[in-house]
């Protein structure tokens, strides 16, 4: 959802131009989407408007088309007398469907590329990876070839002979079947515009720290771009790029070079290839078995999804940390890995921590209902791209995470204070 720094767009341009035709920009909305809310939908819809702008000046109409894109894109696309359809790449079950549906639909070209990735996702491997040592060398090896800056794109020269209509966007609220009491945050501003000022102020300030204060949720050592990068706004490949381009250490270059490219690579080579991503049978056969052996463990706590959702477990650290993600949209990362793994010690089974962690995550997280999100939550309560640990209750094999360990990381009752709401 971004006009610059995106392959697709400017491969479609290319064929447009090739054809001296006109260039049209489709995005399908639909009522609902992986659970999420006003807060996600919001922050979309004004991004979107800003893509509509930009887009005007460049002479490319956007068309807000309403419905299933699996049938809408096509129809449109029938209708306009396309030559040819482009698509961005997602690696998700649902986006994958809606490809194949449009597929179906049209009898043009229909491309589909991966302005997600640096590497494309299907040439970084051609399989499933074990983990990020297992796709880093393939990764490195290909960045020298990938990693190169973006064309712009240019004023089309040539018009679409129709007018397109108007969008209502102060309407389109209504169209949603959203649940809209989970409100949008006013601490990040949504759009191309915003996410540029955020880049330069990680990568003119930030990033020198980055290394050192990024596992401490009591400062702001993460970029907090990843609201950014999940709706598309900001291309990975730019930030890879500026960030490289930094006066930052090269030890603060490399510790955030491999979480954007190698960690966030990997999870879409993880959703892409495993179609179980989101389900317990997703999960490697080591970590399916030492998590059954264990499913009749007596827990010490089991809470119901209320419990957890309203931050009222008899873990402050943990209240704070769903506290953090109800009120700011986006739970430092840190604190991300110990909030799932409670989630797995303190329910009944691993299929319904993996199904309330996920709930939360897509409800209230900004950046939610993305391959890094149930590649964490993966990562987290079934040891996907992790190794076996020492054997121990309820967790089996599968990494275990203590308050006491992260006393021993950060100022564990600085960030209780912090986000615990006054009574
Ligand atoms: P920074 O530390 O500044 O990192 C920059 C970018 O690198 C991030 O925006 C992200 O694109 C990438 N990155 C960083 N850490 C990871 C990681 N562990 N795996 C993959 N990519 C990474 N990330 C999401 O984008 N959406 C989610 O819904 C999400 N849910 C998570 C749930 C759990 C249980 C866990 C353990 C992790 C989750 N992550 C998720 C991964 C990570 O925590 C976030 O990407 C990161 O905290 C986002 O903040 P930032 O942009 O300030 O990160």
């Amino acid at each position: 959802q971004r006009v610059h720094d995106n392959w697709a767009l400017f491969f479609a341009q290319q064929l447009a131009m090739e054809r001296k035709s006109p260039l049209v920009v489709l995005f399908c909305l639909i009522p609902q989407f992986l659970g999420a809310t006003l807060r996600q939908y919001g922050f979309m819809l004004r991004g979107l408007e800003d893509v509509e702008k930009t887009l005007n000046k460049k002479n490319i109409p956007f068309i807000l088309l309403k419905g299933d894109p699996g049938h809408e894109i096509g129809s449109c696309a029938k209708k306009l007398k396309a030559a040819a359809l482009v698509t961005d790449f997602n690696p998700l079950r649902i986006k994958k469907a809606w490809n194949r549906d449009v597929a179906k639909g049209v009898d043009v070209n229909f491309y589909e590329v991966d302005a997600h990735n640096i590497v494309p996702c299907w040439i970084a491997s051609p399989k499933q990876e074990y983990a990020a040592y297992t796709i880093r060398p393939k990764i490195r090896r290909l960045l020298p070839e990938f990693l190169e800056d973006f064309p712009r794109i240019k004023k089309h020269p040539y018009s679409l002979n129709r007018k397109s209509q108007p969008i209502d966007w102060k309407k389109l609220p209504s169209f949603l079947k959203i649940d809209k009491r989970v409100t949008e945050v006013t601490w990040l501003k949504p759009g191309e515009g915003a996410a540029g000022r955020a880049l330069r102020l990680f990568t003119e300030k930030k990033i020198s720290s980055y290394d050192t204060l990024r596992n401490d949720p009591t400062k702001e050592g993460q970029s907090d771009l990843s609201p950014y990068l999940h709706f598309g706004n900001l291309s990975a490949q730019r930030v890879a790029l500026e960030a490289r381009a930094s006066r930052a250490s090269l030890q603060n270059k490399e510790a955030f070079l491999e979480e954007l490219i190698i960690r966030r690579e990997l999870s879409d080579n993880y959703c892409y290839y495993n179609d179980n991503y989101d389900r317990f049978e997703g999960f490697p056969s080591w970590a399916q078995t030492t998590l059954k052996k264990h499913r009749k463990d007596r827990r010490l706590y089991l809470y119901t999804l209320d419990r957890f959702e309203e931050a009222a477990t008899d873990d402050l650290l943990w209240n704070a940390a769903q506290q953090e993600m109800l009120t700011r949209g986006k739970m430092h990362g840190y604190i991300r890995m110990y909030w799932a793994k409670k989630i797995l010690e303190w329910t009944n089974s691993p299929e319904e921590a993996l199904e309330i962690a996920i709930y939360l995550n897509d409800r209230y997280e900004l950046d939610g209902r993305d391959p890094n999100g149930y590649t964490g939550v993966a990562w987290s309560i079934g040891g996907v791209h992790d190794r076996a640990w020492g054997e121990r209750p309820v967790f089996g094999k599968v990494r275990y995470m203590s308050a006491a360990g992260c006393r021993g990381k950060f100022d564990v009752k600085k960030y209780i204070t912090g986000f615990t709401p006054a009574v």
